[in-house]
C-alpha cells in the first residue's frame, strides 16, 4: 500500500514547507514585529482582577457584539460598512479565499510582499501570481495593469505598508488598481498605527475594496484578533465561512478591555516611531551596512555587503540577538536583513551587536 501521505495529501501541500518559527529562547526578539512593552503595572491588576468574571465555560459570543462595537470605532469603519472579526488577519484571508475559491481562479501580489498570501492561496487550491516590485521597491503599475488585464485575479492583496519592505505603496497606483480590478482588492494595513495613512475612508468609494487590520503590531499578537470591513453584502458572505466560535471568550474579553484603554497602545506606538526614526539614522551609519530602507512599519529592512547575510545573521544571533534573515528569500530580498523596532534598551543592544559582528564578519 502507498503511504497515506503520498496517496492523499494533495501534491501542492506536499511541495510546501511548513511556515518556520524559530523557539523563542532567551533572545533579543526582533525577528517578528512584536511589541516590546507591556502594560503598566496597575493596569495589568485591573485585567487579573477583570479575567475572573470571564466565563470560560460558556461558548463565546458568536458575533462578538461588544467588541466589534468597539473595534469599528477604534478603527474608523465608514457608517452602513460590514465587519467581519478573525484569529488573526491570517484567518481573515483564509476566509476570504475559501470564499472565493476555485479550479482556475488566481489570487495576485507584489512580491516580495507578505508570504501569507501566496500561502494561504495553495491551501485553498488558488493560483498565486507575484508581480515583481520595482526597484525601490514600489509597485510596477504598468506590469500590475497588463498582468490584472490578463489574468483577471479574484482577489489582489496589497499590503499597506509593505512587509518585508516597510514603504506604503503610492496611493494613486493603489486607487487605479482598485479601478480596474475585477475582483477584490484587499488593502492590509497591519501596521496602520505605525504609518497613520488608510484606505478605510475610501471603502464608500469602491464595492470591491475590503480593508484589514490586526491588533497584533499594536501590542497584542498574543490574542490573535484581525478585522476584515467592507460593503456590507461582501463581508456578509465572507462571513459565512467563518467558524462560528473563533474570536475566544479570553480574546474577547482581554481585547474588549485594553481597547477601553487604547491611548496606552497609542503611546507604544508613539513611542516605537520616534524609536524606528532614531534606529533608520544608527544603521545608515554602520560600516558594511549599504542601503537602508525608509520605513512606515515597525521594522526596518536593510541591504549588507554582497554575500555576507547569513554570516551577519548568525554573528547577531551568537551575540543574543534574534532578527529576521530575508537572504534565502532570494530575488530582491539577496542581501537583506530585517529589523523589528524594539525598545530603547533592545535597540541599543541590537545595534551594539550589529557593530561587533560586522567588524568580525567583513
Ligand atoms: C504581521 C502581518 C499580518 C498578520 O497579522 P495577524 O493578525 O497576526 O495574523 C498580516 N499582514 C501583514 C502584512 C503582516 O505583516
Amino acid at each position: 500500500m502507498e503511504h497515506p501521505v503520498r496517496e492523499w495529501i494533495r501534491p501542492e501541500i506536499q511541495a510546501l514547507s511548513a511556515y518556520h518559527v524559530p523557539d523563542p529562547g532567551d533572545w533579543i526578539k526582533l525577528d517578528a514585529m512584536e511589541n516590546p512593552y507591556h502594560w503598566p503595572e496597575p493596569l495589568q491588576q485591573e485585567w487579573l482582577e477583570s479575567v475572573r468574571k470571564v466565563e470560560i465555560n460558556r461558548y463565546p459570543d458568536p458575533a462578538a457584539r461588544d467588541l466589534t462595537t468597539q473595534l469599528r470605532q477604534i478603527m474608523d469603519v465608514p457608517e452602513g460598512h460590514g465587519v467581519v472579526l478573525g484569529n488573526g488577519s491570517d484567518e481573515l484571508i483564509q476566509m476570504l479565499l475559501l470564499a472565493v475559491a476555485e479550479p482556475g481562479r488566481t489570487v495576485m501580489a507584489p512580491e516580495p510582499s507578505f508570504v501569507m498570501y501566496s500561502m494561504i492561496s495553495r491551501f485553498v487550491g488558488m493560483d498565486f501570481i507575484g508581480i515583481p516590485l520595482d526597484q525601490e521597491f514600489e509597485l510596477d503599475l504598468e506590469a500590475m495593469v497588463v498582468a490584472i488585464e490578463r489574468q483577471q485575479p479574484a482577489v489582489i492583496f496589497l499590503a499597506y505598508p509593505n512587509n518585508p519592505t516597510g514603504n506604503l505603496f503610492d496611493r494613486a497606483a493603489i486607487e487605479k488598481i482598485i479601478q480596474i480590478a475585477p475582483g477584490f482588492v484587499v488593502v492590509d494595513e497591519a501596521y496602520h498605527v505605525f504609518a497613520e495613512e488608510s484606505f478605510m475612508g475610501q471603502l464608500p468609494r469602491h464595492e470591491n475594496l475590503l480593508v484589514m487590520r490586526t491588533v497584533s503590531k499594536m501590542g497584542l499578537a498574543g490574542l490573535r484578533l484581525g478585522l476584515m470591513a467592507g460593503e456590507r453584502r461582501c463581508v456578509d458572505e465572507i462571513n459565512k465561512v467563518r467558524l462560528p466560535y473563533n474570536i475566544n471568550v479570553l480574546t474577547q474579553h482581554a481585547a474588549t478591555f485594553i481597547l477601553q484603554h487604547a491611548e496606552v497602545l497609542n503611546e507604544q506606538a508613539a513611542s516605537l516611531r520616534q524609536s524606528r526614526e532614531e534606529l533608520l539614522e544608527q544603521l545608515q551609519g554602520i560600516p558594511g551596512v549599504v542601503k537602508v530602507y525608509p520605513s512606515r512599519a515597525n521594522f526596518i529592512l536593510f541591504r549588507i555587503a554582497p554575500g555576507s547575510a547569513g554570516a551577519l545573521f548568525e554573528g547577531l544571533k551568537m551575540r543574543g540577538v534574534l532578527i529576521k534573515n530575508m537572504d534565502p528569500a532570494g530575488g530582491a530580498l539577496t542581501d537583506c536583513l530585517r529589523v523589528t523596532v524594539g525598545s530603547p534598551e533592545e535597540n541599543r543592544q541590537f545595534i551594539e551587536a550589529l557593530l561587533t559582528a560586522t567588524a568580525s564578519v567583513l
